[in-house]
């Protein structure tokens, strides 16, 4: 059981990205003392949206500058703090050099964090923003799991550098933030394990990877069909409160399947549908396995044979009441989500609309 003395400063490391947006706003919006770790304190563009939520919120926000990669750069932002809450690990697809740009940074970024945690005698609890692709890599793992359903005793065996690097990248990282909380018992460990994180960003010119896939519903991407590809999707409102509720229920332990909806591609589109009718080239059928198993590494470096052997056609379901019971988590309905997160992007010019 863990109290966290409310006038104590927060840290969140990663404070300008998407997923971390929400948390910060709740935060601020709590009277919290937010010590926001960013890579570059003098990039006011990224943290204009920021500066905004403070201005307009009970609580204060300071900047530090901190890189995942220079060992000792959290000890600044840390000192103080009972809560961390480290989010910031890079979240992108096709990269060229995996090691370099999604598994270093993941796993050095923790143990920087975690072990200056170690260091910070004020630190009482360490929310660790983890990924179900620490749970899972490939949808066939489903059938390998006890109850055929992904829970938070399920690890991620069978992604690589060379396969699903990203999910690798996640699952090292979580794995090193065990390793390092074992050591000891004057903290504790929690980490959050979101799906897929959709939903209206604070920040309209997010790098997330999430951005990227919710625009190509509108910019013709995906106009000739999608494979059907199962995955979970949890709104980035949603998530925010997670990790607040992860921070300060004294209970809270272990990991959290943080996932509101088991869906996949051909199901966002349907509300898209709905709601902006045919203004945008939503994709309207499914593309059959053998043509992606096909034509998908020719068109996309990540849809490789052995992805879509192992995910196209297979479902995804994952137990997220743990997070409900213990957390008392619950979750808007998916197409608030996908509308609300279309909407922003339309009236942030995002697309191209010509007539049709
Ligand atoms: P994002 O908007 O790209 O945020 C990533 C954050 O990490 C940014 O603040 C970025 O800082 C920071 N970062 C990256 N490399 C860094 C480095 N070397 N040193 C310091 N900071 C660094 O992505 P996001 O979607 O919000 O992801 C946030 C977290 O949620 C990640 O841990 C991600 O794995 C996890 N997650 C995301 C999803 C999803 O669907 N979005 C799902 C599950 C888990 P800069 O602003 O300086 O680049």
């Amino acid at each position: 059981m863990t109290i966290i003395d409310r006038k104590a400063p927060v840290l969140v490391t990663g404070a300008t990205g998407y997923v971390a947006g929400w948390l910060v706003k709740r935060l601020l919006d709590e009277g919290h003392t937010v010590h926001a770790a960013v890579r570059d304190p003098g990039n006011e563009g990224k943290l204009r949206h920021l500066n905004a939520l403070a201005s307009e919120a009970p609580g204060s926000i300071r900047y530090f500058a901190a890189d995942l990669l220079a060992p000792g750069s959290y000890a600044e932002a840390m000192a103080g703090c009972e809560l961390v809450f480290h989010t910031a690990s890079p979240f992108i697809a096709g990269v060229d050099d995996p090691v370099k740009e999604l598994v270093e940074p993941a796993r050095q970024g923790t143990r920087n964090v975690l072990e200056q945690a170690d260091a910070t005698p004020s630190v009482k609890r360490v929310v660790v923003t983890s990924s179900c692709a620490a749970i899972y890599g490939d949808n066939a793992d489903l059938e390998e799991t006890p109850e055929g359903v992904f829970t938070e005793e399920v690890w991620n065996t069978s992604s690589s550098v060379e396969h699903q690097a990203y999910s690798y990248s996640k699952t090292v990282a979580e794995r090193a933030a065990w390793e390092i909380h074992d050591r000891q018992d004057r903290w504790d460990l929690v980490t959050v394990n979101p799906s897929l994180v959709l939903g209206p960003g604070l920040r309209p010119d997010s790098t997330s990877e999430s951005f990227r896939i919710m625009k190509q519903f509108g910019d013709g991407t995906l106009k000739t069909g999608v494979p059907r590809c199962g995955f979970g999707v949890v709104d980035v409102r949603d998530l925010g409160e997670a990790h607040y509720r992860a921070g300060f229920t004294p209970e809270a332990s272990g990991r959290y399947i943080v996932s509101g909806h088991d869906t996949d591609l051909a199901d966002l589109a349907v509300p898209l549908r709905r709601e902006f009718g045919d203004r945008f080239p939503f994709p309207r059928r499914s593309l059959p396995k053998a043509l992606v198993w096909l034509v998908g590494p020719l068109l996309n470096k990540t849809l490789t044979r052995q992805f879509v052997s192992r995910n196209i056609g297979l479902p995804w379901r994952a137990d997220n009441g743990k997070g409900k019971r213990e957390l008392g988590l619950e979750y808007r309905p998916l197409e608030d989500t996908v509308v609300d997160f279309f909407r922003q992007m339309v009236e942030n010019g995002v697309f191209d609309e010509r007539p049709r």
